[in-house]
This record gives structure tokens, sequence and C-alpha cells, in this order.
């Protein structure tokens, strides 16, 4: 996709991403905007995302996020990085019905197209690595490339899972070109945690349970938990990663409570499940190794549920094993 072509004669621009948005997410969304201030002065470009973690504060554009969403005017072209439409934040969604064009650009496998334009492409490493590619090369400066350079880390976990492709490692290559500390960048957005998210770290793992024969393993926060710890969904990023670095797992599950009987459910796992396929029967999505997905019911609910269809997968010796691998996966390892 050519992205400048798609906003020909625009002069409202929005993008939005996913609610809870991630380093792809963020990054994604703030190069592109980014690239559009830059190839269409004259346009209005404004980015809609719910408040991402502080840790994003250094990608330019982040201080001009609008996490209310109060404008009324409708928009020629309505970006969707990173997610299908159903997923953007409540408020962004009358905007988007109310734009004359909607393009949809994302790499999870669960996206079968949405929007008026769509761009999917379940074998990209990142959002990230897509915007690159639709991008006119002239444009990128040290600001675009670190921002595309942040989404492309926090969803290959730093060109470590199997959707890191050649390609991914030499548009690496070519970004860290443009001179931003990216060692310092990596630090400081994906591994480092503070001494409380680090706590609720070693809590989870403490309290973890291991399941069918030792392949699976869940660990869950509820609201009490992370009220103590005063944490938040963004304190939690990577956590399920530490699950499944276990050995012997195959599937790894962590979750935390959102609501009253009520649960954001993380999935990660080896070839030996498709994730994605779990999540979508939940009314979620992702990749075959990295998909997630609200639950209702009790904990025990939940696992049940859940345990059934990774079981199935397990023993019908599914397609997972021998697919295609699309992964994605929050920062810190
Ligand atoms: P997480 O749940 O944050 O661990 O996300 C793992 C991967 O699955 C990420 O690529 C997410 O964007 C994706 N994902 C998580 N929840 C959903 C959902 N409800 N629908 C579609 N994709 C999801
Ligand atoms: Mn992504």
């Amino acid at each position: 996709m050519n992205i400048l072509q798609e906003c020909q004669g625009a002069s409202r621009i929005a993008i939005t991403g996913h609610v809870r948005p991630d380093g792809d997410c963020v990054g994604s969304c703030l190069a592109l905007w980014q690239y559009l201030q830059k190839k269409l002065p004259q346009a209005l470009v404004q980015v809609y995302l719910e408040q991402p973690a502080e840790i994003y504060a250094r990608v330019k554009g982040y201080d001009r996020i609008d996490s209310r969403c109060g404008d009324t005017d409708p928009y020629d072209v309505f970006f969707v990085l990173d997610s299908v439409p159903e997923r953007m934040m409540e408020s962004a969604r009358k905007l988007y019905g109310q734009a004359r064009k909607t393009v949809n650009i994302d790499h999870h496998i669960s996206n079968q197209g949405a929007g008026d334009v769509f761009w999917i492409v379940p074998e990209a490493s990142s959002t990230a690595e897509l915007i690159y590619q639709g991008i006119d090369k002239e444009a990128l400066d040290q600001d675009l490339a670190m921002a595309l350079y942040i989404g492309i880390i926090h969803d290959t976990g730093v060109f470590q899972y199997s959707n890191t492709s050649p390609k991914t490692m030499e548009i690496g290559a070519d970004l860290i070109r443009y001179g931003f500390d990216f060692p310092k960048l990596i630090l400081e957005t994906f591994y480092q945690r503070t001494y409380v998210q680090s706590q609720v770290l070693g809590r989870v793992l403490l309290e973890s349970i291991r399941f069918m024969e030792g392949s699976c393993i869940v660990s869950c926060l509820d609201r009490k938990i992370m009220d103590f710890y005063e944490v938040e969904h963004a304190d939690l990023d990577g956590i399920v990663n530490h699950l499944r670095n276990i050995e012997g797992i195959h599937c790894a599950i962590f979750m935390y409570q959102t609501d009253v009987l009520e649960y954001k459910v993380s999935l990660r796992s080896d070839e030996w499940v498709d994730v994605s396929r779990v999540a979508a029967f939940f009314g979620g999505g992702g990749h075959k190794r990295a998909a997630g997905c609200t639950m209702r019911g009790t904990f025990h609910d939940c696992v049940n549920n859940l345990s059934l269809h990774i079981k199935q997968q397990m023993e019908s010796g599914s397609a997972a094993r021998t697919g295609s691998d699309s992964e994605s996966n929050s920062r810190r390892e």
C-alpha cells in the first residue's frame, strides 16, 4: 500500500489503534502521524488512543495523542492500525463511522480485513513493519525511525520471536542508521521494570499453577492484589512471557481482573497450540503464538473453558504444529 496515495485530497485525517495500546500500536500510530504531518503539512492529522504507558513518552507526538476524542467534525480518512475496528476505543467509534474513507492496516491473523481499504499481512512481524513499507523512505528521520523501531522490537521481543523475518532484520538495520540510542531504548522500554512491577511479576510466578501434566500454566491477578500494589494493565505487559519461558510449558495463560467476574486473558504458546483460534472462540484474537481475549465468569470457569480448547488442539496434533508462524508479543521478555 502507498499510504500517501490513500490520503489524496484529504484535509482531515485521523489515526487510531486498539484499546490498551502496546508498543507496536503506539509506535505505528505515531510514526504514521509524523509521516503525514511531514508530507501533508496543510492537513489536520489527529491520533486517538487510550493514554499509552509513560515509557512511550519519548516518541515524537506522544503529547499530541487525544485520549478523550471530543471532536465531532467528520474526517476524510480514518486509519485503524494494529487492530480490527471493533477493538478501537469506544469514544472514537462515532467518528470512525462518519469518516469518508476508512483504512485498516494490521498484521493480526484474526483480522479478516475491515474498512473501505485494508492491508492485512499476518506474515509481517508488526504493524510498524507495514508502515515502514507503506511510506516514502526519503521521509525517514531520527524520530520516525525510532517510532517504527519501538513498534518492531515490542512485537518481536527484540527480534527474538518466530515472527522475525530477514526483512524485519533489514528494516531494523535501516532504522538504526538514523542514530537514535537503540540500546537505551530497548532497555528502558522493553526490559526495565519498576520495583513494584517486578514485585507483581514475582507474585504472578509464585502463584502460578501448572496443569495438563505440566504442559500448561496459568496465573491470575485479582483486583484486590492490583489495588494493593497500585498497578494498572500497563504494569502487567510482558508478564505472560515469563510464564511461557518456563521449561516444558506449551501454553501459558495470564489473566487479570477487569471487572466483577471479568478477566483480560493473555495467551502464549509454542508450535503445539494456535492460541489465536482459542482466543477467537472467546471473542478475541491475535496471532498463532500470542493472542488475547476478555472472558466472563469465575477464574475457574475461565480456565476450564480455555483448557478445553487447548487440550483439543494438543490431542488432535493440530495444524498449528506445521503451520507458519506469525507471532506478536508485548514488551519486556
Ligand atoms: P495480549 O492480550 O496483550 O497479550 O495480546 C497478545 C496479542 O493478541 C497482541 O498482538 C494483541 O494485539 C492481540 N490481542 C489481544 N486481545 C485481542 C482481542 N481481543 N482481539 C484481537 N486481538 C487481540
Ligand atoms: Mn502489533
